[in-house]
């Protein structure tokens, strides 16, 4: 292994580990592309110590000097802009215009937190005793500890180490053992920068090992999560344990309304790119539509002939793409379950249903109709191109059925009618509603999810108040 690659960094170094490494494979063709050394409990344990020693001195910073380090940062991602996005192409599958625009929004995202520096104000509040002053204070929590998913690899390390670096804290990145390689490429920018020891760490391996000696550590004073729900729980049930605070961002099935006045051809073509951004693999990407049974057939035919046109294949290859492969073998093999799984139990598949290719992990953009809300494909997350349609009797019985979900994350509504999407906007029970477009969020926006779409959120104002907590200070003058 050349010096530095695929090495866990820790206290400010690259360090190796007695573990095993892992090998990092491409999605659309399988080849090996990369190894990453696995930290194990000891290396694990290790970081968390650095980032606690490293916190005091960081915290004692003024904000601005914090903003300042982060913007170096930003600048160096700029400055590897075209490489980090080949990264991601490769080791994700993504398209290289996505790829691109993840890298750019990233150094953006870390630039927009640094201008938070001298906005995070206290509090002076009134006394009920005389000549006294009550301040409330925010402070930072201390070591954070990010667990990252592998679909938006390199902007998520940003989302949660910029906020929490900003505010004072010092963080322990995992990214996960899909995806490493960009998380590597950070850390080494991160490194050029010269960010004081400690204060930024990295560490690699699976959530069962790594992960697990991560969120058990009692020095983590917040783990930030995003992921699946099922693990987002466990994480949950874990961090009880030692009364850590957690920061859940966690899976989605957000609907798509699509109400009988509706421009059609936007609603179509949104819930179309939505669908297949990233082979689908987003959290608020439109995973069901709810359409109103008079336009039911005109939007059939117009997402038929979207999804028929998808332009799908090896993005290292090939710029001009709207998706690529999925991420592995097991999320192909999902998505293909749950597709055969919805047609046994009704639905009509209009176009896609099956794998492409021989090599790399493809999977057809898939487009169901006659699907019933109690069936599986309308309420489990599925991670891929595939989109059920259901038609119902109007906005009633969309946001009924809407509602009824275990999800909250995101949510979409096609109308003309102002009236039509302010009731929608007001009645459904997501964390997100996107009128007359689809994902994504904004960096100055707030993404939470209500439900079991997870506890808290990131972005802007309200993220950032995430990694911080009051102190109240009372000044009795005489
Ligand atoms: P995942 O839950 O399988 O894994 C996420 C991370 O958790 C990985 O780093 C993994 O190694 C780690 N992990 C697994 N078990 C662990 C354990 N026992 N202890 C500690 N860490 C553990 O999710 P995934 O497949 O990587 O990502 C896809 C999921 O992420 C989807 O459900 C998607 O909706 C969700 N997601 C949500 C958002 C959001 O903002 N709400 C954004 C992106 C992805």
């Amino acid at each position: 292994m050349p010096k530095k690659d695929g090495q866990n960094y820790v206290d400010g170094r690259f360090v190796a580990s007695a573990l095993e490494t892992l090998e990092v494979r491409n999605p659309a063709t399988e080849a090996v592309i990369g190894r990453v050394a696995l930290a194990d409990a000891a290396l694990v344990s290790e970081a968390v110590q650095a980032a606690r020693s490293a916190q005091p001195e960081w915290a004692k910073k003024p904000a601005i000097e914090r903003a300042v380090a982060l913007r170096k940062i930003a600048a160096g991602i700029r400055a590897e802009r075209v490489a980090l996005a080949r990264t991601l192409v490769a080791e994700q599958g993504k398209t290289q215009e996505l790829a691109q625009v993840e890298v750019d929004f990233t150094a953006d995202y870390i630039d927009y937190t640094s201008e938070w520096a001298r906005r995070i104000e206290g509090e002076v509040i009134p006394s009920d005793r005389a000549a006294e002053m009550i301040f409330l204070n925010w402070k930072p929590l201390g070591v954070v500890a990010g667990i990252l998913p592998w679909n938006f690899p390199f902007f998520l390390i940003a989302r949660k180490a910029a906020p929490a670096l900003l505010t004072g804290n010092t963080i322990v990145v995992k990214p996960s053992s899909e995806t490493p390689l960009n998380a590597v490429a950070f850390a080494k920018i991160v490194d050029a920068v010269g960010l004081p020891p400690g204060v930024f760490n990295l560490v690699m391996g699976s959530g069962a090992s790594a992960g697990e000696s991560l969120i058990e550590d009692p020095n983590v004073d917040l783990i930030t999560f995003t992921g699946s729900v099922e693990r987002g729980k466990h994480i949950m049930r874990r961090a009880g344990e030692n009364l850590t605070r957690v920061n859940l961002e966690l899976g989605g099935k957000a609907p798509a309304i699509v109400l009988a006045d509706a421009d059609l051809d936007l609603a179509a073509r949104s819930i179309w790119q939505s669908r297949v951004i990233n082979a689908g693999q987003v959290c608020n990407c439109a995973e069901k539509v709810f359409v109103d049974e008079r336009v039911h057939d005109p939007l059939i035919e117009r997402l038929k002939q979207l999804f028929e046109a998808t332009r799908v294949g090896d993005p290292s290859e090939t710029a001009a793409l709207d998706m690529g492969p999925l991420v592995s073998e097991a999320a192909c093999s999902d998505v293909e379950g749950r597709v055969r799984r919805a047609t046994s139990d009704g639905a009509t598949l209009i176009t896609g249903g099956t794998r492409i290719g021989k090599r790399g992990h493809f999977f057809a953009p898939t487009l169901l109709t006659d699907v019933t809300s109690n069936m599986s494909i309308m309420n489990d997350e599925t991670f891929g191109p595939v989109l059920p349609v259901q038609a119902v009797a109007g906005l009633d019985e969309a946001l009924t059925l809407a509602n009824s979900s275990d999800y909250g994350l995101t949510s979409s509504v096609y109308t003309r009618d102002l009236d039509l999407a302010l009731r929608a906007a007001r009645e459904l029970e997501y964390g997100e509603t996107y009128i007359n477009r689809e994902n994504f969020e904004a960096m100055q926006g707030f993404h939470a999810g209500r439900k079991n779409s997870g506890i808290g959120g990131a972005d802007g104002k309200h993220g950032l108040m995430e990694f911080v907590e009051s102190h109240v200070v009372y000044i009795q003058g005489r």
